[in-house]
């Protein structure tokens, strides 16, 4: 069993980064509004995600670290609304890592805690927690030497961590996000609130406060997919792509074919060497895209890319147009 965890950890567990990424999503699908990111040694001494949301029931914790176990399984799986739903994330981090769940729900009277070390479960004990679920895990990938070999360097993997959390927070704007721990000063991402307004700020918090100024609406709809969000004016660009952050319904993606069209859509204004900064969200019906190729789940695949590219390079070329940059 350790074994097998051990192999899909390959999948999911790929670096510090990952271990982030699926607690903070765990966080989000426990309906947490705040979410605390604490590291050390660039996420291979520590990762701790704690949050204020649902908590795990007592009886249910020693389930949460199983494979296959999540409690998020709808029976449709192109409809899927929760951010987690193999139940392979927990038992993964736990067969490379010591992780420790601590985890209160509002009406348990106290909190409950389970470690896991060398890949089993220490049993459930009693133990002091705040109402919401704070997972721990420390000395990442100590038991698979050779995955330990291909990191990066801490100040790499930190790096990593914070893109990862902030890709997440633009998505989230009424989550409280902080990054702490001694890998870096501390940076607080206040609520910013679900609307508009709010994810515009949120935006800003990530991005700069000067991306909003000189950024541009987009908001587009064909044929049932909607394309919504914000592409900086031509003059306000980078070096690389790093900073074009794409979501299909709600999670955060890195995709072939929403980077090309946005090459295509600013083809004409911008050199080719300079990259727009942009955050743009697509909706569209569930059953028309496949955002389940990969484990760490950053693919998406659409049963109709051309519609997809069509929309994404015809609205970025048109409000540009209409903004008269
Ligand atoms: P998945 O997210 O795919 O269900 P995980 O291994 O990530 O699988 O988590 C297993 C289960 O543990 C979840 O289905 C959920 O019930 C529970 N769980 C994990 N993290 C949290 C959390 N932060 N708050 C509440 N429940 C959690
Ligand atoms: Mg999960």
């Amino acid at each position: 069993e350790t074994m097998i965890n051990q192999i899909a950890a390959g999948e999911v567990v790929e670096r510090p980064a990952s271990v982030v990424k699926e607690l903070v999503e765990n966080a989000l699908d426990a309906g947490a509004s705040r979410i605390e990111v604490a590291t050390a040694g660039g996420g291979l001494g520590l990762i701790r995600v704690t949050d204020d949301g649902s908590g795990i029931p007592e009886e249910e914790l020693e389930l949460a670290v199983s494979r296959h176990c999540t409690s998020k399984l709808s029976t449709d799986i192109h409809d899927i609304r929760s951010l987690g739903f193999r139940g392979e994330a927990l038992p993964s981090i736990g067969s490379v890592a010591r992780l420790t769940i601590r985890s209160r729900t509002r009406d348990a009277s106290s909190g409950a805690e389970i470690g896991i070390e060398g890949g089993e479960p220490t049993g459930t004990r009693p133990a002091p927690a705040n109402r919401g679920t704070s997972v721990e895990v420390r000395d990442l990938f100590y038991a698979t030497p050779a995955r330990l070999k291909f990191m990066k360097g801490e100040r790499a993997e930190t790096s990593a961590i914070t893109e990862i959390v902030k890709r997440i927070a633009i998505a989230f704007p009424a989550v409280r996000f902080t990054l702490s721990g001694t890998d870096r000063s501390t940076t607080d991402m206040p609520a910013t609130g679900d609307d508009e307004k709010g994810r515009l700020a949120r935006i800003a918090q990530v991005m700069g406060k000067d991306f909003p100024d000189n950024s541009i609406a987009v908001d587009a709809m064909r044929e049932g997919v909607r394309l919504h969000g914000h592409v900086s004016i031509p003059s306000y660009t980078r070096a690389n792509a790093l900073q074009q952050y794409a979501y299909v319904n709600g999670r955060p993606v890195r995709d072939k074919l929403i980077a090309g069209a946005l090459r295509g859509a600013f083809a004409d204004v911008l050199p080719r060497d300079r990259h727009a900064v942009t955050v743009l969200f697509l909706s569209l019906d569930p059953a028309l895209v496949d955002v389940n190729v990969h484990p760490a789940k950053a693919d998406v695949r659409f049963r109709d890319p051309g519609l997809v590219r069509g929309l994404i390079v015809g609205a970025v070329r048109e409000a540009l147009a209409a903004s008269g940059v």
